[in-house]
């Protein structure tokens, strides 16, 4: 079973690790406060007597791997430990510390296993200092080469690189160098749906795809008072029936389909002058490709005729865009099985935030458990899950861990 006193010890401890003066959390990647709460899951690995292997990227593994089955593919556990600047102590950190807490209630537990087991703690997975974010995960699969990662530099210039050697954690291990046999995340919601519906567990099915696009509209600048309604190219309008349009569009659908502006600018941005330009975002997110791709399509159309029919030229960029990943079926159903066996109540949904997971799951079966939100906080300071809840979660991911390896 879990200890669920050291756990939450463990957290707290690691969340007043990495204060500014103002008190805030901010461990950000590759900084001084990173290294420090690094330096101290690093201890606690060593403490419960795990392997410490650091990747090129960074990646920081605690590895159990007992003779008989050493050179069996591992059971990875695990999530990220850097955090937006004033952040909450869960976020990452939890799924990180759980993991350790699963491990060593196996190693205590004395049943024979059949794999090793792994925590993983990822580099820069917040993305908050270097580009992208979900790094030290999407180099591990594969996805983005160690060097052209390492080389990606902060606003001041300065490489991940260097500063991942500065504090010590430029390992040499090769990322990816253990294939894993399946990876389980287990982190905190970041949003209210399982609160709201008073449920313990949330079984992730799969992660939103994402689209982003920057739209320019540029028209033609006039007086407000004087230019007849029919003679306008107005980029302001056509910004507004952007808008309207993602947001019905979405609705149309399906109840999974979110759609945002989120920023919008119009020039000159006078009260009295029709605007001669607008530049707005688009975020369109959906779970599945063929949805997203709708939405995509439905809005280009949308804007080759709002070009026409209000005399403006439209250009548009593409920003971003990931496709979106589908769990292991096979380990959902496990995870809710054991979650119904211990009586807690699960939902199944879908993650609409990025997670570590989404690249593992490149490389290997991939699941990911959720625990409640209050209020659906997170990157903030006030992201709180209860105890009571926080240990179930744990003892949820040592069943399933138990379950994988036979113990
Ligand atoms: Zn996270």
């Amino acid at each position: 079973v879990i200890d669920r006193d050291r756990l939450l010890e463990r957290i707290e401890t690691l969340g007043a690790i990495g204060r500014d003066p103002e008190g805030r959390l901010s461990r950000i990647a590759a900084t001084d406060a990173d290294k420090a709460g690094r330096d101290q899951l690093v201890r606690w690995l060593t403490d419960a007597g795990l392997e410490i292997i650091v990747d090129r990227i960074g990646n920081i593994f605690g590895a159990w791997r007992p003779d008989r089955c050493r050179h069996a593919a591992p059971l990875m556990l695990g999530s990220h430990i850097d955090t937006v600047v004033d952040a909450g102590q869960l976020d990452g950190a939890y799924g990180v510390l759980a993991a350790l807490e699963v491990i060593e209630a196996l190693k205590a537990g004395g049943a024979p296993v059949s794999r090793p087991v792994m925590v993983g703690a990822f580099t820069n997975e917040e993305g908050a200092r270097f580009s992208p974010d979900m790094m030290g995960s999407l180099v591990y699969a594969g996805g983005l080469s160690p060097d052209a990662a390492l080389g990606s530099r902060d606003r001041d210039g300065v490489t991940l690189g260097a500063d991942l050697a500065r504090i010590g954690y430029a390992g040499t291990a090769e990322p990816g160098f253990a294939r894993p046999h399946a990876f389980v995340e287990l982190h905190i919601e970041q949003g209210p749906v399982l609160e709201r519906e008073g449920a313990a567990i949330g079984v992730v099915e799969n992660l939103q795809g994402i689209s982003w696009r920057r739209i320019t509209i540029s028209g033609m600048a006039n007086h407000a008072g004087t230019t007849p309604m029919s003679m306008r190219s107005d980029a302001g309008l056509a910004a507004a029936l952007v808008t309207t349009f993602v947001h019905q569009q979405a609705k149309a659908i399906g109840p999974r389909s979110v759609a945002t502006v989120g920023a919008l600018k119009l020039e000159p941005n006078v009260i009295n002058v029709i605007p001669s330009r607008a530049t707005l975002t688009v975020d369109l997110r959906d779970p599945d490709e063929a949805k997203l791709r709708r939405a995509e399509a439905g809005l280009a159309a949308m804007l080759a005729r709002t070009a026409g029919e209000h005399g403006l030229r439209i250009e548009t960029e593409r920003l971003a865009r990931f496709e979106p990943v589908a769990f292991d079926p096979d380990l959902c159903n496990l995870i809710e099985t054991l979650a119904t066996e211990r009586g807690l109540t699960t939902r199944r949904m879908t993650s609409g935030a990025g997670h570590d997971a989404q690249m593992m799951a490149r490389l290997c079966p991939t699941a990911m458990i959720f625990v409640p939100s209050r209020d659906g906080i997170s990157h903030n300071p006030r992201e709180h899950t209860d105890p009571g809840e926080l240990a179930a979660g744990a003892q949820l991911l040592l069943d399933v861990a138990a379950s994988l390896i036979g113990a």
